[in-house]
Protein backbone atom coordinates (compact mmCIF):
# COMPACT_ATOMS: atom_id res chain seq x y z
CA UNK A 1 0.00 0.00 0.00
CA UNK A 2 1.54 3.16 -1.14
CA UNK A 3 0.90 6.35 1.47
CA UNK A 4 -1.61 8.58 0.55
CA UNK A 5 0.22 12.63 0.37
CA UNK A 6 -1.89 15.75 0.08
CA UNK A 7 -0.53 18.79 0.94
CA UNK A 8 -2.80 21.67 1.21
CA UNK A 9 -2.55 25.63 2.40
CA UNK A 10 -5.76 27.12 3.04
CA UNK A 11 -5.84 28.69 -0.63
CA UNK A 12 -4.77 25.89 -2.67
CA UNK A 13 -3.87 22.21 -2.93
CA UNK A 14 -0.48 21.95 -3.42
CA UNK A 15 0.57 18.30 -4.14
CA UNK A 16 -1.78 15.12 -4.06
CA UNK A 17 -0.45 12.08 -4.82
CA UNK A 18 0.54 8.02 -3.70
CA UNK A 19 4.03 8.39 -2.46
CA UNK A 20 6.48 5.71 -1.47
CA UNK A 21 8.39 7.78 1.57
CA UNK A 22 7.69 11.43 2.73
CA UNK A 23 10.41 13.37 4.83
CA UNK A 24 8.85 16.42 6.53
CA UNK A 25 10.61 19.58 9.25
CA UNK A 26 9.14 18.42 12.59
CA UNK A 27 9.56 21.16 14.89
CA UNK A 28 11.71 18.58 16.87
CA UNK A 29 13.51 17.33 13.55
CA UNK A 30 13.61 15.56 10.07
CA UNK A 31 10.31 13.45 10.06
CA UNK A 32 10.16 10.24 7.95
CA UNK A 33 6.88 8.83 7.04
CA UNK A 34 6.00 5.31 5.53
CA UNK A 35 2.92 3.69 4.52
CA UNK A 36 1.41 2.16 7.73
CA UNK A 37 3.35 4.54 9.64
CA UNK A 38 2.10 4.91 13.38
CA UNK A 39 -0.83 7.51 13.69
CA UNK A 40 1.07 11.00 14.20
CA UNK A 41 0.66 14.76 14.61
CA UNK A 42 2.81 17.43 15.12
CA UNK A 43 3.55 20.77 14.11
CA UNK A 44 6.56 21.73 11.29
CA UNK A 45 8.93 24.23 11.30
CA UNK A 46 9.97 26.00 7.99
CA UNK A 47 11.85 23.73 5.89
CA UNK A 48 11.74 21.17 3.21
CA UNK A 49 9.48 18.55 2.23
CA UNK A 50 11.03 15.87 0.60
CA UNK A 51 8.71 13.18 -1.42
CA UNK A 52 10.00 9.72 -3.05
CA UNK A 53 7.83 8.15 -5.87
CA UNK A 54 9.65 5.48 -7.29
CA UNK A 55 13.00 6.70 -8.56
CA UNK A 56 11.38 10.47 -8.45
CA UNK A 57 11.66 12.79 -5.32
CA UNK A 58 10.18 16.30 -4.98
CA UNK A 59 10.79 19.12 -3.20
CA UNK A 60 8.37 21.27 -1.49
CA UNK A 61 9.18 24.60 0.48
CA UNK A 62 7.17 24.81 3.59
CA UNK A 63 6.78 27.70 5.79
CA UNK A 64 5.27 25.74 8.91
CA UNK A 65 1.87 24.24 9.67
CA UNK A 66 0.31 21.02 10.87
CA UNK A 67 1.61 16.82 9.77
CA UNK A 68 -0.95 14.49 10.62
CA UNK A 69 -0.64 10.56 9.28
CA UNK A 70 -3.54 8.45 10.12
CA UNK A 71 -3.00 4.92 8.38
CA UNK A 72 -2.08 5.02 5.03
CA UNK A 73 -2.69 8.91 4.96
CA UNK A 74 -0.76 11.78 5.60
CA UNK A 75 -1.77 15.53 5.47
CA UNK A 76 -0.25 18.00 5.80
CA UNK A 77 -1.77 21.84 6.83
CA UNK A 78 0.68 23.95 5.32
CA UNK A 79 0.80 27.71 6.24
CA UNK A 80 2.33 28.16 3.05
CA UNK A 81 4.09 25.37 0.33
CA UNK A 82 5.47 26.12 -2.75
CA UNK A 83 6.89 23.42 -5.49
CA UNK A 84 10.67 24.17 -6.51
CA UNK A 85 9.01 25.43 -9.87
CA UNK A 86 6.77 27.53 -8.39
CA UNK A 87 9.60 29.53 -6.39
CA UNK A 88 10.53 32.96 -7.68
CA UNK A 89 14.08 32.92 -6.55
CA UNK A 90 14.40 36.60 -7.04
CA UNK A 91 11.66 37.10 -4.69
CA UNK A 92 12.97 34.98 -1.56
CA UNK A 93 16.06 36.46 -2.10
CA UNK A 94 14.90 40.03 -1.52
CA UNK A 95 12.51 38.80 1.13
CA UNK A 96 15.78 37.48 2.84
CA UNK A 97 17.62 40.88 2.45
CA UNK A 98 15.12 42.99 3.83
CA UNK A 99 14.20 40.57 6.62
CA UNK A 100 18.29 40.67 7.74
CA UNK A 101 17.71 44.54 7.49
CA UNK A 102 15.06 44.42 9.99
CA UNK A 103 16.49 41.97 12.59
CA UNK A 104 19.27 44.67 12.58
CA UNK A 105 17.00 47.80 13.42
CA UNK A 106 14.73 45.59 15.37
CA UNK A 107 13.17 47.59 18.40
CA UNK A 108 10.99 44.96 20.16
CA UNK A 109 11.73 41.21 20.85
CA UNK A 110 7.99 40.98 18.79
CA UNK A 111 9.99 42.57 15.26
CA UNK A 112 12.97 40.41 15.58
CA UNK A 113 10.84 37.03 15.58
CA UNK A 114 9.14 38.36 12.95
CA UNK A 115 12.01 38.82 10.86
CA UNK A 116 13.80 35.91 12.06
CA UNK A 117 10.54 33.95 10.68
CA UNK A 118 10.52 35.52 7.56
CA UNK A 119 14.43 34.54 6.88
CA UNK A 120 13.58 31.26 8.03
CA UNK A 121 10.80 30.55 5.44
CA UNK A 122 12.92 32.53 2.80
CA UNK A 123 15.69 30.58 3.62
CA UNK A 124 13.41 27.24 3.34
CA UNK A 125 12.23 28.76 -0.53
CA UNK A 126 15.96 29.20 -1.79
CA UNK A 127 17.03 25.77 -0.25
CA UNK A 128 14.44 24.13 -2.03
CA UNK A 129 14.72 26.36 -4.89
CA UNK A 130 18.13 25.58 -5.54
CA UNK A 131 17.32 22.07 -6.15
CA UNK A 132 15.48 22.31 -9.03
CA UNK A 133 17.77 20.84 -11.44
CA UNK A 134 19.42 23.23 -14.20
CA UNK A 135 19.86 21.65 -17.58
CA UNK A 136 23.56 22.24 -18.82
CA UNK A 137 24.11 25.43 -21.10
CA UNK A 138 24.24 24.10 -24.45
CA UNK A 139 27.59 24.79 -26.13
CA UNK A 140 27.78 27.32 -28.26
CA UNK A 141 27.93 26.71 -32.11
CA UNK A 142 31.43 27.06 -33.54
CA UNK A 143 31.96 30.02 -35.64
P1 LIG B 1 7.40 38.15 0.43
O1 LIG B 1 7.92 39.23 1.36
O2 LIG B 1 8.28 37.98 -0.80
O3 LIG B 1 5.93 38.26 0.13
P2 LIG B 1 6.81 36.29 2.53
O4 LIG B 1 7.69 35.33 3.23
O5 LIG B 1 6.29 37.46 3.29
O6 LIG B 1 7.59 36.77 1.21
P3 LIG B 1 4.47 34.68 2.70
O7 LIG B 1 3.60 35.61 3.48
O8 LIG B 1 5.13 33.55 3.41
O9 LIG B 1 5.57 35.53 1.88
O10 LIG B 1 3.63 34.08 1.48
C1 LIG B 1 2.63 34.83 0.79
C2 LIG B 1 2.23 34.07 -0.47
O11 LIG B 1 3.24 34.20 -1.46
C3 LIG B 1 2.04 32.58 -0.27
O12 LIG B 1 1.01 32.15 -1.12
C4 LIG B 1 3.37 31.98 -0.71
O13 LIG B 1 3.19 30.67 -1.21
C5 LIG B 1 3.79 32.95 -1.81
N1 LIG B 1 5.25 33.15 -1.90
C6 LIG B 1 6.03 33.79 -1.01
N2 LIG B 1 7.30 33.88 -1.44
C7 LIG B 1 7.34 33.24 -2.63
C8 LIG B 1 8.38 32.98 -3.59
N3 LIG B 1 9.64 33.37 -3.38
N4 LIG B 1 8.05 32.32 -4.71
C9 LIG B 1 6.78 31.92 -4.93
N5 LIG B 1 5.76 32.13 -4.08
C10 LIG B 1 6.02 32.78 -2.94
Amino acid sequence: MPLTLEIVTAERVVYSEEVDVLVAPGVVGELGVLPSHAPLLTIMQPGEIRVDKGEEQTYIAVSGGFLEVIGDKATILADTAERAEEIDEARAEEAVKRAEERIASASSAFDLERALASVRRSQARLKVARRRTRAPRPEMPAG
